[in-house]
């Protein structure tokens, strides 16, 4: 992985391990855990510590409790999973991060034991990276790992503070998502083809810059296809318009064109009377929606471009949804691309988020090489932008 040292780098045995995993896990009304997929995630680095006779010590975040201790974002669900999932190993609570309850915890680890701290956040210090509270952090352990690759773009005292204070190395999941996801972007497999949708031009424009210097063919969908077409003279009706990226949009046209790349654009759409999935269908072209119409997925004609040009690629990154896939009447574009990418012999990375989930509910997840597990830190990786809590790690 890069130049960063992982946990088969150093000697874990008998030390105590600070572990920052992802474990903002849904729960229900009862606090019931409703699915544990990122628990899971989080099992082979657990695992190898564990097994090499570390003492591990987890600490993570749940929810946004605002700095101060509140039991509707306790990590108690979560620990009590991590008992169910690693039979015959002692797995401790503690009901605090930094206080008497977790330095009395640790202190009675035995080599392979688990202890989980309290929710991270209950500490304002923790967001505001405060050096002194980092310093507490790391003053429970010996070695630092970080396994939360969601929460690396975040500099926070667990992510980022704490590095500073020990040795510090990757888990297993950071590493998989660097490899697949830096290894795509630094040296592809040509050619490159990068799919983007979503809602929203400003949060994908620096993914537009950044990617325009690396791939060879670039895909937009979704929502922000039609500010390009607004932006090329087109009529969208009632579409979704990013008024204030206009310029941007007819920019990242120009720079396509200037590099050389291959800039796919739907060049139709479903568009809809009303925002519903029972509204009135019909299928126009993008540069030509009628007033009062809605574009909210890709038609037949883009669905056909866009798969040819997936079917010759060796590597293909997509972020966010071909349309509005939350309705069934309204998601055969973003289906459509799934089975491409399943069906493609290219080397097929999800960044996270919408796709990722849609993706999965399609029925298509084991198709594909690697799918990320952050949102946001994926799109700032493809912003070409470094993430702190990486880059605080040490070299190999
Ligand atoms: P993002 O968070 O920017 O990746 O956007 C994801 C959201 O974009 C999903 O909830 C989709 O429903 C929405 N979306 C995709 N296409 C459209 C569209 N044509 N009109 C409105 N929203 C859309």
């Amino acid at each position: 992985m890069l130049n960063k040292k992982t946990v088969t780098d150093i000697d874990v045995a008998s030390r105590r391990v600070l572990v920052r995993l992802e474990l903002n896990v849904p729960l229900d009304e009862n606090r019931n855990i409703t699915d544990d997929k990122r628990i899971q995630t989080t099992l082979p680095t657990v695992r190898y510590l564990i097994e090499h006779r570390a003492r591990v010590i987890i600490c993570g975040h749940m929810g946004r409790p605002k700095g101060k201790a509140d039991p509707a974002f306790s990590l108690a669900p979560v620990a009590k999973r991590f008992a169910e999932l690693l039979p015959g190993v002692s797995v401790a609570f503690a009901t605090d991060v930094i206080g008497e309850n977790a330095r009395a915890a640790i202190a009675a680890m035995q080599d392979g034991d688990v202890v989980i701290l309290e929710n991270v956040r209950f500490h304002k210090e923790e967001t505001a990276n405060d050096p002194a509270f980092a310093r507490k952090l790391a003053a429970l352990a010996d070695i630092y790992v970080n396994d939360a690759f969601g929460s690396s773009h975040r500099a926070h005292a667990s992510t980022e503070g704490v590095a500073h204070f020990l040795p510090a190395v990757a888990g297993f999941l950071v590493g998989k998502e660097l490899d697949v996801m830096v290894g795509a972007i630094s040296r592809p497999k040509r050619p490159f083809v990068a799919i983007l949708g979503g809602a929203k031009v400003e949060d994908k424009i620096g993914v537009i810059v950044n990617l325009l210097n690396k791939v060879d063919t670039l895909i937009i969908g979704g929502g922000m296809a039609y500010t390009f077409a607004k932006a090329q003279g087109g009529s969208i009706g009632n579409s979704l318009l990013d008024e204030s990226h206009v310029e941007a949009a007819l920019d990242m046209l120009n720079q396509a064109k200037q590099k050389g790349v291959n800039f796919l654009l739907p060049v139709d759409a479903v568009a809809a009377d009303a925002f519903s999935n029972d509204a009135n269908r019909r299928t126009v072209d993008i540069m030509s929606i009628p007033d009062g119409w809605i574009g909210m997925d890709i038609g037949p004609k883009s669905i056909e471009i866009f798969k040819a040009a997936v079917a010759d690629a060796q590597t293909v990154i997509w972020n966010g949804p071909m349309g509005v896939f939350e309705f069934k009447n309204f998601a055969e574009g973003t289906r459509a691309v799934a089975e491409a990418l399943a069906g493609s012999g290219a080397v097929t990375i999800i960044g996270g988020g919408d796709s990722a989930s849609a993706v999965r509910q399609m029925g298509y997840a084991d198709k594909m090489t690697h799918i990320s597990t952050g949102g946001g830190a994926t799109l700032e990786l493809l912003e070409g932008r470094e993430l702190p809590g990486l880059t605080a790690l040490d070299d190999k």
